[in-house]
């Protein structure tokens, strides 16, 4: 794609045309012109459309940056479990999914390998990515050499450090780990991601729970209270706040958990926080349903009220952004051991579903509250629920990861583009998706939000023929310091070449 179209010419490798371009920022009608892998323009939609080797009409569509999954995992070991796909199904199935970069975490599997070791190993399998890849590194334990490794890592482009609060035994670091670990994120300006719960009431509560037989998959919800993962967000926020420190924390499930991060933030601490797509539209009766099996993961899904609240978080702005957790067994792994849930693997396949789930539940949260219009109506701060809808599932992941070039529709930024209509509804079909697993936490759900066309590093991978594969050609995206990102010159997505009509509502 990106040989076509000759240069000097003035004709683009190609155009998007007549499509409503929607960024964090606003929208306007538009033409997006790509060229050798990235927006060169987007044209005012009143001008004749651009030459361009390939012209996709979006008219009556919705045209997005490409999807950020801040949070996946790849041909991830745990304990005896390996998730079962590779590069080239994750990152294949993220771009069915109209999700144009992935993160994906190099942890140690055990203590002979070190946090650059696994980097390092993970580096090279994401050679055989078609979408472009980022990195988080790990840290279980302290060791002397642990400076070092993540300056290591900062200098290959790795940011940030996860680190769990809970899986005594195997992947938690300990309170003087996280602690001297935020305090070398600060010197790297890098960034900390946190698993939280609190392990001492997780393991409490887990035995109690088993010593009353108790402890099959149908009773995994009860295992892991709210009140464990609220307990470390806690204690994490106030590490944060002591060592100065940049923090993320992933997978929050509770409206608690949130209002703490608000809080923190309300008195100067740089806390993130990020939900998934099942914590938005499942609940705790799934653990009583016919297959309990397809929903094992931590934290589980929390009772239907909180479902509702965390919706209400979702849509007003307080999370930040929304990542998959793709981790992709299948049912045979999973029904291995349901009558016990230490010995099962838990996490869901997702990278494929979060854009549809995610515009679904922040459509219906949106339209569930009333200070705002129904539809794509602007919110009172003047933010309408597809920039809203942006923010979370591209811009934002973009702008906390410090990943340059990614999160907007602009000139000078890459050319992974997503185009949709909003008010196309699909029923998932679990047996129908391109992940390495054979089943789906969303089976037999109506959603809205599929992309029709994905673009990504100016090469159209989906379009009304299916997919095309664009081979291995992903890149890794070296990120930036996350202050030096943020004290960057801010990038003016909205602004176009030769158009002076102001965004529209
Ligand atoms: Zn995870």
């Amino acid at each position: 794609m990106s040989a076509a179209g000759a240069p000097g010419t003035g004709v683009a490798d190609l155009v998007i045309a007549h499509g409503l371009v929607v960024n964090a920022t606003g929208r306007r009608l538009a033409h997006v012109v790509v060229d050798a892998g990235r927006v060169t323009a987007v044209v005012d939609a009143a001008e004749p459309v651009p030459a361009a080797e390939r012209v996709i009409d979006a008219s009556g569509r919705v045209v997005v940056p490409g999807g950020i999954d801040g949070h996946c995992h790849v041909a991830q070991v745990t304990g005896r479990w390996r998730t079962l796909d590779d590069y080239a199904v994750t990152s294949a199935a993220a771009l069915w999914g109209g999700t144009t970069t992935i993160l994906d975490f190099g942890i140690p599997r055990d203590a002979g390998e070190t946090p650059l070791e696994a980097a390092a190993n993970k580096l090279a399998l994401a050679a055989e990515a078609r979408c472009d890849v980022a990195l988080h590194g790990a840290v279980i334990d302290w060791d002397e050499t642990v400076p070092a490794q993540l300056e290591e890592l900062a200098r290959l482009g790795i940011r940030s450090v996860k680190m769990y609060m809970t899986n005594r035994g195997s992947t938690m670091a300990d309170n003087d780990t996280v602690l001297k670990v935020m305090r070398e994120m600060v010197r790297l300006d890098g960034l900390t991601y946190i698993h939280a719960e609190h392990d001492a009431m997780i393991v409490d509560c887990t035995q109690e729970h088993a010593d009353a037989g108790r402890i099959g998959i149908g009773h995994l919800h009860e295992t892991r209270p709210e009140l464990a993962e609220e307990a470390s967000v806690r204690e994490v926020l106030a590490m944060a706040e002591y060592t100065g420190a940049p923090v993320y924390f992933v997978h929050q499930s509770t409206p608690g958990a949130v209002d703490l991060v608000a809080e923190a933030r309300a008195r100067g601490v740089e806390a993130h926080s990020e939900t998934c797509p099942h914590y938005l539209v499942l609940d705790d009766g799934v653990y009583s349903s016919q297959f309990p099996e397809w929903y094992a993961c931590c934290p589980p899904m929390r009772s239907a009220e909180t479902v509702a609240a965390l919706r209400g978080r979702f849509a007003d702005g307080s999370i930040h952004t929304v990542s998959s957790d793709h981790s992709c067994y299948d049912l045979s792994q999973k029904r291995e051991r349901t009558d016990d849930i230490r010995h099962m693997p838990h996490g869901l396949p997702g990278v494929e579903t979060r854009m549809p789930v995610a515009f679904t539940a922040l459509a219906e949260g949106w339209d569930a509250d009333g200070t705002r219009a129904t539809g794509d109506g602007a919110a009172p701060d003047g933010i309408g629920l597809l920039e809203r809808f942006v923010d979370l599932f591209a811009a934002a992941p973009a702008r906390i990861n410090a990943l340059p070039g990614k999160g907007a529709v602009a000139p000078g930024f890459d050319a992974d583009l997503v185009v949709f209509d909003p008010s196309e509804a699909r029923t998932v079909d679990g047996t129908a998706l391109h992940m390495g697993t054979d089943f789906s936490p969303f089976h037999g759900r109506s959603l809205r939000g599929w992309p029709q066309h994905v673009v990504a590093g100016g090469r159209v991978v989906l379009d009304q023929d299916g997919f095309h594969d664009p081979g291995p050609v992903g890149r890794f995206v070296p990120r930036l310091g996350y202050r030096e990102s943020l004290a960057a010159p801010a990038p003016a997505p909205a602004a176009s070449v030769g158009a002076a009509a102001p965004e529209g509502q």
